[in-house]
């Protein structure tokens, strides 16, 4: 079974996040629960990030969009 790229969603101030990786959580067997965590970071200025579970599914971070601040 093949997992698509697991997405989590961070809000404009969000530098850090926990967040369990979906697929871990399906897989897992003896497994115990926290080692399914994604611990990731994203700079406060990117929009986007990709990171990797220790167990190698793929997660993308998205930044959601800003206050208007920069607006067009
Ligand atoms: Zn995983």
């Amino acid at each position: 079974m093949t997992w698509e790229r697991q997405h989590v969603w961070l809000g404009p101030e969000t530098t850090s996040f926990e967040e369990p990786c979906e697929a871990c959580l399906f897989a897992r067997d003896s497994l115990a629960a926290e080692t399914c965590v994604i611990h990731g970071t994203l700079r406060r200025d990117a929009d986007v990030g990709f990171m990797t579970c220790r167990r190698g599914h793929r997660i993308v971070v998205h930044r959601i969009a800003r206050p208007l601040a920069r607006a067009l």
